[in-house]
């Protein structure tokens, strides 16, 4: 963005909005993204500030941050993490940063088109605390997409918490509801679920997504999966009844196999036949015992997590007012 063009906002002590962007290894979209934010917030009368967190990226991004920061040093604000502490962590800290009374959050590579912030904005001034936008034509590749649905049917079953996307982060929240996030020091979270629990009205509408152009995707398939166990043991036990109620269940069909072959050695007389389906029936269970030991151990470290209480990130550097 070669102009040199100074943003024409006054320099406001309590921006209207907040919008939120977690940034890792992103330097091929900041251009273009800041570009389309500051000409969509600009469109809307409303006084914004922007805070970009850095969530430890190893390529250019800080140094396309600090321009974007120098190009518009009134809205632009810019948080730098220490190393890598995740999306969520990121989002985390840019809410503690935000001063706006509605708060936007969206990813950095562009896939969610900041044209839609007026669309959620309007929603927030309807009067929903929560405005989450589920991504109506996906373009993700299917092996993108396919975790993702399994996941939404899981996640909707197991944590109780309603939502027609997880995975969409265009999102936007009332500041209340952001103040009661605020509180909560889990060392871990899912931002979504955890704005439902604190909404009363909370409203899902269609957004736009697109193709993501340049960069790549931040989520393996394993880092997907570390995210969702997460979410999954840290909103509900649901996981652990269940696995109380397969060992009920295994137990009382191992009374009735018991009897089973106890009638037998009764009717027919001794019989060594079958020791190989009793090696395929003990495996399954001590498959499951292995299962239901390391689910105990998941919640186990997360209390260990929480107990130990240590940072969630740890910020390097600030661009911009820093409000806390
Ligand atoms: N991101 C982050 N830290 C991470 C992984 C991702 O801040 O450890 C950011 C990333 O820069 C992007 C957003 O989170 O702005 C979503 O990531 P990505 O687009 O890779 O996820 P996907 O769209 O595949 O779900
Ligand atoms: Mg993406």
């Amino acid at each position: 963005m070669g102009n040199q063009v100074m943003s024409l906002n006054v320099p406001s002590p309590d921006p209207y909005i907040s919008v939120i962007i977690p940034v890792f290894n992103e330097e091929e979209n900041l251009e273009e993204l800041g570009e389309r934010l500051v000409r969509t917030l600009e469109g809307m009368n409303r006084t914004f500030e922007v805070i970009l967190v850095d969530d430890g990226s190893s390529d250019r991004s800080w140094d396309l941050l600090t321009q974007l920061h120098q190009q518009h040093p009134q809205v632009i604000r810019a948080l730098q993490f220490h190393r890598n502490f995740g999306q969520h962590q990121a989002i985390f800290a840019g809410f503690q940063a935000a001063r706006g009374q509605v708060m936007v959050t969206l990813d950095a590579d562009l896939q969610n088109p900041p044209e839609e912030i007026p669309r959620l904005v309007a929603k927030i001034e309807e009067g929903f605390d929560t405005v989450g936008g589920w991504r109506e034509n996906r373009q993700d590749s299917f092996f993108r997409k396919f975790p993702s649905f399994l996941i939404n049917q899981v996640m909707s079953r197991v944590t109780g918490v309603k939502l027609r996307d997880y995975g969409c982060m265009l999102r936007a929240y009332r500041r209340e509801v952001i103040d009661s996030i605020n509180q909560c020091h889990e060392s871990s979270s899912f931002i979504p679920a955890l704005a439902n629990l604190f909404s009363r009205r909370v409203v899902e509408i269609p957004v736009g997504h697109a193709e993501r152009e340049r960069g790549q995707s931040k989520y393996s398939l394993l880092k997907l999966l570390r995210l969702n166990v997460d979410f999954m043991t840290g909103f509900s036990n649901f996981p652990i009844h269940v696995v109380g109620v397969m060992g009920i269940c295994i137990a009382l069909l191992g009374m009735g196999f018991g009897a089973f072959l106890f009638l037998r050695r009764l009717l027919l007389g001794p019989e060594v036949e079958g020791v190989f389906t009793l090696f395929a029936i003990l495996f399954v269970f001590v498959g499951l015992n292995t299962f239901a030991l390391a689910l105990v151990g998941e919640y186990v470290g997360r209390i260990y997590r929480e107990v130990r209480g240590r940072p969630r990130f740890v910020i390097r550097q600030t661009l911009g007012p820093d409000s806390n």
